[in-house]
Parts: C-alpha cells; structure tokens; sequence
C-alpha cells in the first residue's frame, strides 16, 4: 500500500472484545462481525490494491440500529466507515484497523412506489438495477445506471454521486435524488427533501449527496423515476481517429442534440470488449462511439439523421443503426462490460476517473498516449465522452515490482492533465483515498479549510470516515483559528463564541 491512512488507535484495538460485548447489548447478536474470517470478506472495496481488516464489522437491519451504534461510537470516539455493496473504486469503503464497518446491505427493502409523485422510497442496500426492475411493470425505470449497477447499493451512489452512461440527458445521482433519511455520526436521525420538488433552507441534500459517507449514514433514500421512452436507439459510429471521434462528440453536442448516452471506446477496448461479448464491434478502426437517442419514435427519427450527418461529416468510416431492442442492447453490452474485458486482457488494472471540458478531449487524448509510452504501460479507454469523463483504465502486473507504482504514477498524472486544462479530479468514482492526496492539486489550503469547516459541522469529532477526501485531518477547532496583530480583532462587530 502506497497511500498513508491515519495511524491507528492501539488502546481501541486492544478493546475490541469489550466493544463487541457493548455492541451486543444495542444489536441483535447476528448484527456483529468479531471472527477474523468473516471479517476478511469485507477488507477491500472495488480498489482491490488497498487492504485492511475492519476492528468489528456490525451489519443493522433498522434505523434505530444504526443510531444506536453511531450513538455508542461518538460517546466512546470510535471511528465508523459505512458501506454498501464495496464496489467503490477509489477507496471510499476502505475500512480502517480501529474503525467499525457499518455494512448497509441489510437495509434491501423497496418501501414505497409512487407513480403519482413519480418516485420510489427505497431502504439504501437496495441495488441501483432493482429500483428499476421494481418499477418497470408500471411502465417506469431510475434514470442514473452505473455499470455496476447490478451489485452496488443506492445509498453508495447516493455518497458518490454516482453517474453512468444515461446521466447526459437526465443527470448524475443528484438530480435523480429528492430526499434522505440519514442518521448523524450522535445517533440523530434527520430528513433532507421528500417526495416535494424543493425544500426551504440551504440545499444540504445537495452538500450529502456526494459525501462519501463523511457526514451520516443514509438510512433510506426517495428516489425520482420517470416514464420509460416510447423509442431508443443505438447507433454504433467508427472512426480511423480518436481526435475525429472526439470532434463528432463536440459537434453533435453543439448542434443542440443531447443524446441519452455517448460513450467512446478506444482501440484497446473495442477489441477486449467484442472478444468478450461478441456486441458485433468493428475492429477496424480506432475508436468507436455508441451514440443513444431516446424520445417519441418521430423525434428519435429526426436526430438520427441529424447525427448521422454530422458523424459523416467528421470522418465516420462506418456507422450501424440498432434495428430491434435486441440489437440496441447488444450494442450497449460491449460497453457495460468494457471493465471485466479488459481484465482479461491484464492481470491487473486500474481505473481512473477524472473529468474535462469535452473540446479538450483529442489534446488530452494525444497526451496520454506520450504517458503510456513514458511509463511503458498500455491504457485503454471508455468513457463518457458526452460528460468529458474519463475512464483510462492502464494495465499493469501487481506481481512485477514497480508496474503498481508505475501505474499510480501515470494516473496521477492523467487527473493532473484534466485539472491543468479545466477539468476536475473526480467523474464519479469520488475522492476516497485514491485521489485524496491529489486534493491539492485542485484545491488550495483555503478550499480544503472551508470543506473541513463543512465536515466538522456534522462531525466534529472527525469519526465518520477519517483518512478518506482530505489529505490531512485537522481538529475541527484549529480550522476557526484566528490570528490578532497587535490586539486588533477582526470583524469586532460579529458575536464570538
Ligand atoms: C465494474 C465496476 C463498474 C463501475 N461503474 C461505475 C459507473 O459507471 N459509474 C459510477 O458512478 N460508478 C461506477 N463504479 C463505482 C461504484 O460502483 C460506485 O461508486 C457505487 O456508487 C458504489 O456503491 P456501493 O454500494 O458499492 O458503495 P460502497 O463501495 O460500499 O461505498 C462507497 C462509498 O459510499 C459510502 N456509503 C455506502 N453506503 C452508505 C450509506 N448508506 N450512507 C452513507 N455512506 C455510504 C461508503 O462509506 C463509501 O465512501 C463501478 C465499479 C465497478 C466495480
């Protein structure tokens, strides 16, 4: 492990029995993880490099049982990493040697389905695919669709802000998001939003969605769900470039059409993902563009043709049109199975996420090719070109010494390359602790200050998720420090506390 977590508290390891016994007075003897065995299955999230094993793992069914152990851990200074399904890939779930992991994947009820309101009240274990398949009989389905939408929970995307290839139309998680129940790190339960379209006050639901579990534990989550489209379909759009692929997503965005999805593929995936699946890919170009439309049959039909003028005129060597939902379909499976195809092709790899301004796409590309050839690593990428997010996932061999650090370097260097031409360090994989020691390169001590001065005002006792998004951790009174100059207060008008 390359990246420094906070050093861990000896005298609360010692007392992991005692802490178990005190656990078993507030939850259900089922609820409580002591075994080392059993406690293994749950050292590692999606960013398989980094291992530990948790100090006791507690797995509530209720929102009282949550409180409750929140309740015991803020009296007693115990840290706490919720978690979902583990299917972070920057971290976000790591656990921590003298933290309890707080699994929420017995909290897997559909509540309430709402078609008046358009919503659906789900418990947060419940995966992003079953809010769909709950719906669908009435004729409804929850827009963001992360590829991993099989496995990871609702209250994991709702802590990352998660994002997938229909959020170009429709949003990330948080515009698909109207409220939490969360409990705070003291056992209080509070509601943010409901089944409204806005609440009065500042917007914290904005400020939790995307927290990454630094701020409370979601207990339940409504969810926005909207009419299935009467149409869709994919068009699968070659190239002989990546920068002509790169100039057709900038120039069918600037014709005013917003497609459902546009995602890119480079050459390296085109080829691991048809290998795979069999989508029916060509393989003789270098980069391909899986281009959805969705909407009534006639404007489906419209900005088909539209799009495949535009495709032509940047240099499409060929273009495939879905012609059944069957088809559509197979289109889209290459792409959701880009990840586990190129882990056939490498024994390991990595997947970076950062964000660019679209039109910077071909010079960014072209940029990563010359750090591939520096770091003698192969890359290959998906992405969701529409939203300028990237996905390099570089190949390396965690078994050759250096390919690990070599390819953490290398993508250091690609989220540097995103900030440097206006981009952000994050998509919508989040911070955790792989890009955390990057913070600085995208914000300056005054930013990360105001961001921990937020933390602090839901925990202060910096208990939820320690280690994770900030690269160091301060006492939350350091962070109202003021300096005097000669007896001069500043601002003596305000009240001081
Ligand atoms: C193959 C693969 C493909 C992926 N594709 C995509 C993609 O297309 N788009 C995308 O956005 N992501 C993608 N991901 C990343 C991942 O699936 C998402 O980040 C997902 O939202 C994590 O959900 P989870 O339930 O697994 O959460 P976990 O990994 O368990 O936790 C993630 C974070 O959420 C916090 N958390 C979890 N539950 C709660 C809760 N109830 N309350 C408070 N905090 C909580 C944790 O502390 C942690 O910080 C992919 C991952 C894999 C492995």
């Amino acid at each position: 492990m390359s990246l420094k977590m906070p050093e861990p508290d000896q005298a609360t390891i010692r007392r992991r029995r005692d802490i178990a016994a005190a656990l078993g007075t507030i939850l259900p003897p089922d609820a409580i993880v002591v075994e080392e065995s059993m406690r293994r299955v749950y050292e590692s999230d999606g960013l398989s490099a980094y291992r530990q094993l948790p100090l006791l793992v507690t797995l509530p069914r209720t929102t009282a049982e949550v409180a409750a152990v929140l309740s015991y851990c803020h009296r007693e200074g115990i840290k706490v990493v919720p978690r979902g399904a583990g299917t972070s890939l920057s971290g976000g779930a790591l656990p921590l040697a003298d933290g309890i992991l707080l699994g929420m994947a017995r909290f897997n009820r559909v509540l309430d389905i709402d078609p008046a309101n358009r919503c659906a009240v789900v418990q947060p274990g419940v995966t992003n695919l079953a809010i769909s398949e709950a719906v669908k009989g009435l004729g409804f389905y929850y827009a963001p669709d992360p590829s991993s939408q099989i496995a990871c929970t609702i209250g994991g995307n709702v802590a990352e802000n998660s994002g997938g290839v229909h959020c170009l139309k429709y949003g990330l998680t948080t515009n698909n998001v109207l409220g939490v129940e969360m409990v705070l790190i003291d056992g209080t339960v509070i509601r943010l939003g409901g089944k409204h379209l806005d609440a009065a006050g500042y917007d914290l639901l904005g400020i939790v969605i995307g927290s990454e579990g630094l701020l409370g534990v979601v207990t339940e989550v409504t969810v926005r769900i909207l009419p299935r489209p009467e149409h869709a379909c994919a068009l699968l759009v070659a190239f002989p470039t990546n920068e002509q692929a790169g100039n057709c997503v900038s120039a069918v965005i600037a014709a005013g059409i917003v497609p459902a999805g546009m995602e890119m593929m480079d050459r390296p995936a085109i080829h691991a993902a048809e290998d795979f699946v069999h989508a029916g890919y060509p393989l003789d170009c270098e980069a391909l563009l899986i281009i959805e439309l969705d909407g009534p049959r006639a404007e489906v039909d419209e900005l088909k043709a539209r799009v495949e003028a535009i495709a032509r005129e940047r240099g499409a060597s060929s273009i495939a049109v879905s012609q059944t939902e069957e088809e559509r379909l197979r289109f889209w499976a290459g792409r959701k199975a880009a990840f586990p195809a190129v882990g056939r092709i490498s024994p390991d790899y990595y997947c970076m996420d950062g964000t660019i301004p679209r039109r910077e796409l071909p010079r960014v590309l072209t940029e990563m090719r010359r750090m591939s050839e520096h770091y003698g690593l192969r890359c290959a990428n998906v992405f969701h070109a529409g939203d300028g997010n990237l996905h390099p996932l570089i190949l390396y061999d965690a078994n050759q010494p250096g390919e690990l650090e070599r390819a953490e370097a290398f993508g250091a260097d690609i989220l540097k390359l995103c900030v440097k031409v206006g981009g952000v360090l994050t998509g919508e994989h989040g911070v955790g602790v792989e890009k955390r020691d990057l913070m600085g390169v995208m914000f300056n001590e005054a930013d990360l200050a105001q961001q921990q001065r937020l933390k602090c005002a839901f925990d202060e006792g910096g208990l939820l998720n320690p280690g994770k998004v900030f690269p160091e951790l301060h006492r939350c009174a350091e962070l109202g420090r003021m300096h005097i100059h000669a007896g001069r207060l500043p601002h003596p008008d305000l009240p001081r506390f």
